[in-house]
């Protein structure tokens, strides 16, 4: 790579955060650190702060400024607080890639706002276009900017189109693990524990990606994202239950074709590929031993036992505010189970019921987005708070 590349890691301290930082380590001669942002883990925040003399970090929750600054105040790093900052400083000349791997809504304001100023995006953050994937991309296109999947699933997808820009997918076939509760019926589900949901048979990953996992709405937001990022219509995106996480995705073309990509489930491998696109640069990772392989499984999904991929799917054809409605709900849905206030079985309850409730807009704007989703989470605040 010619040119050395500036990085800003929204939510530095998260899982994908973390394994961003590995990556970056290794590649020092030709990437660094510009911009660290977290929510409150401000002791892990300057901890990377003093490893990788970014040039300024960001705390969102204003509480933990004062101990951050207190723990960088010999650095030459600058701090500040607020969500609001994060907008901001995304925007800064020097940098060149925002990687958005914060969670949940909160990411979409800072990537609309890195997508204004044209820097390219590497996208961790799938509930931004999940929300808001009309608008990203509509700006992401207006800038002349790309917006290159961390995701797994859509880095390999990402990956099996390179080449084939004349030649539209005809589907796309996103692979899934099937979680950590894959042939379970209904009854079995709703004894499920906490313990058992965080508990993920392939990956490593944030609580709340974990548990949309359990539940198969990672796999709904996962077709959302589809849509948008590769411009895919929803009944052209089919999932498939794949136990063995080597291959990531697969896309089919016109001709009968199909693309696959895989590799060990590791996401340092999609990190790397979204932050050196389009070059492929070595590393120490652990390869697949492609003779270990005994075999490799597709499956449909149960959806009547996962409704969640279902309400996902009526979401993605519905449009509109329906997946800004479909995703705060099922946050909140979220927060109360890992807070062991819901059973597992009333996750897709609350959701499917926010997305009949809330009133529909057909082409909503930012503030029509923020606005949904503040009212849903008012909504559902007292399944978190009783
Ligand atoms: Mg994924």
């Amino acid at each position: 790579m010619k040119n050395k590349r500036h990085i800003a890691i929204l939510g530095s301290t998260g899982s994908i955060g973390t394994q961003a930082l590995e990556v970056i380590s290794d590649h020092k001669d030709v990437l660094c650190v510009e911009v660290l942002t977290a929510n409150s883990n401000w002791q892990l925040l300057a901890e990377q702060a003093l490893k990788f003399e970014p040039n300024c970090v960001v705390i969102a929750n204003k509480e933990f400024y004062s101990p951050l600054k207190v723990a960088l105040e010999h650095t030459d790093v600058k701090v500040f607080a607020g969500k609001e900052t994060i907008c901001d400083v995304v925007t800064m000349q020097s940098v060149d890639i925002v990687l958005a791997s914060m969670v949940g809504f909160s990411g979409l304001e800072p990537v609309l706002s890195a997508v204004k100023s044209g820097k390219a995006i590497a996208l961790s953050n799938k509930e931004t276009l999940v929300v808001g994937g009309e608008l990203v991309i509509n700006e992401a296109i207006r800038h002349n900017v790309p917006i290159l999947p961390v995701d797994s699933e859509h880095s390999a997808i990402f990956q099996c189109l390179i080449g084939e820009e004349n030649n539209p997918p005809k589907t796309v076939y996103l692979t899934a693990s099937g979680g950590p509760f894959y042939g379970y019926n209904i009854e079995q589900l709703e004894k499920v524990s906490l313990k058992q949901a965080l508990n993920h048979p392939n990956w490593s990953m944030g609580k709340k990606v974990t548990i949309d996992s359990a539940t198969l709405m990672n796999k709904g937001l996962e077709m959302i994202e589809a849509h948008w990022l590769f411009g895919v219509e929803a009944n052209n995106i089919k999932v498939a239950v794949h136990r063995q996480s080597i291959i990531h995705s697969l896309v089919e073309f016109a001709d009968g074709s199909i693309k696959a990509q895989l590799g060990l489930p590791d996401m340092r491998l999609p990190i790397q590929y979204a932050l050196t696109f389009p070059e492929r640069l070595k590393n120490n990772f652990e390869t697949l031993d492609l003779f270990s392989l005994n075999s490799l499984t597709f499956e449909k999904p149960d959806t009547k036992t996962f409704a969640c991929l279902e309400l996902a799917y009526k979401a993605m054809e519905q449009g509109g505010n329906i997946p800004a409605i479909m995703n705060a709900a099922n946050e909140m849905a979220v927060a109360a189970f890992l807070n062991e206030k819901i059973s597992f079985n009333d996750i897709p309850k609350i959701i499917e019921d926010a997305m009949m409730k809330h009133h529909y807009i057909a082409s909503p704007n930012y503030d029509d987005l923020l606005q949904t989703d503040e009212e849903v989470r008012k909504s559902l605040q007292h399944i978190i708070s009783f």
